[in-house]
């Protein structure tokens, strides 16, 4: 539970606040873009939410904190909103909320399907979702982007006898997962879903493709909604290289939407993704400041360093003339 004497200074006065326990995953920041924001390396509440409406998505946010750094006097109940997780985005897709510490706060997803329904990487392990989940019609598989987004996936996989699925470059973080994808090809799983291996950040990190249309991404990619752009890890590779090519390997498939473990997800028009692709792709490969991936560096470095909306060392002025094409074309 957030304590308001640890209140961080940059908080506006108000019921809201952000307490110093914030480890800075962005959660609030992209549940409830209009009520936090960040400082040098935590969160705060830079306008205090005034109509019912505005509450509840400060609420929401509350409740996804992975760490209960939030902390409220209004005195609308926090359970209220519980009840809104998970949280549609558009038909059958769903945002779970009440992201797992274990995770470092990793967006988690589900998808509600007729031959069985699916858990992209793994929200806390509470009863509140295990209910939801339940009258959903539970979980048949799990999906897991990569090792450091697993959370929770274990007891998940327990309750509904679920199929943990995961590469086996990341089979460590899940040493009982049901079933391993092996090699570096695509491997069309279900014929809605396929997963695409996209080494790079971590040796087996995966995408997951569902229906030619939404991508759940893990850390490999987001979007940067202040700068309208996609972005990528540029300073914590695995391997800068790989990374790379596991990109433009994804610009072989069809979809409109980015759902990422951490940064903002995006839906665009297939033509505008494919130039937000390429000039993500033409922006990395200028980038001069790569450094090898440093497994032994403390979590939360390599986590800030994922989620720095200045990660990529060309801002938006200093694009090439072509890239502030593609740019501006993407935006139409
Ligand atoms: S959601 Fe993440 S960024 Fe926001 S207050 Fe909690 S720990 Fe900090």
């Amino acid at each position: 539970m957030a304590n308001l004497q640890k209140s961080v200074p940059e908080n506006v006065q108000g019921a809201f606040f952000v307490d110093q326990t914030c480890i800075d995953c962005g959660t609030c920041r992209q549940v409830d873009p209009a009520t936090y924001a960040e400082a040098e390396d935590y969160s705060f509440v830079y306008h205090q939410p005034q109509t019912d409406e505005e509450i509840r998505e400060a609420l929401r946010a509350l409740v996804s904190c992975p760490t209960g750094s939030i902390g409220t006097t209004t005195d609308q109940p926090v359970k209220t909103v519980m009840d809104d997780f998970p949280l549609p985005i558009e038909e059958n897709l769903y945002y779970n909320g009440f992201t797992s510490p274990k995770s470092y706060g990793a967006s988690s997803y589900f998808i509600q399907h007729p031959e069985g329904n699916w858990l992209v990487d793994s929200p806390k392990f509470l009863p509140h979702l295990i209910g939801k989940f339940e009258a959903m019609g539970g979980i048949r598989y799990i999906f897991l982007t990569h090792s450091d987004d697993v959370g929770e996936a274990a007891r998940y996989a327990e309750k509904f006898k679920a199929t943990r699925i995961i590469h086996e470059q990341e089979a460590w973080s899940q040493p009982e997962a049901e079933r391993l994808i092996e090699g570096f090809e695509p491997v069309q799983f279900l014929p809605d879903f396929t997963i695409i291996p996209t080494p790079g950040h971590t040796q087996g990190s995966s995408c997951l493709l569902y229906k030619n249309w939404a991508l759940f991404t893990g850390d490999h990619l987001w979007w940067e909604a202040q700068e309208q752009r996609l972005a990528m890890p540029t300073h914590y590779y695995w391997n800068k290289q790989k990374q790379l090519e596991s990109s433009k390997k994804l610009m072989n498939n069809h979809f409109e939407w980015i759902l990422p473990g951490h940064g903002n997800r995006v839906k665009l028009p297939e033509a505008s993704m494919q130039v937000a692709m390429k000039a993500l792709i033409s922006i990395i490969n200028e980038c001069s400041q790569v450094n090898l991936l440093n497994r032994k560096e403390p979590a939360l470095r390599l986590r800030r360093e994922l989620r720095k909306p200045t990660a990529l060392p060309f801002p938006n002025s200093d694009l090439r003339p072509s890239q502030k094409l593609a740019a501006s074309a993407m935006r139409k």
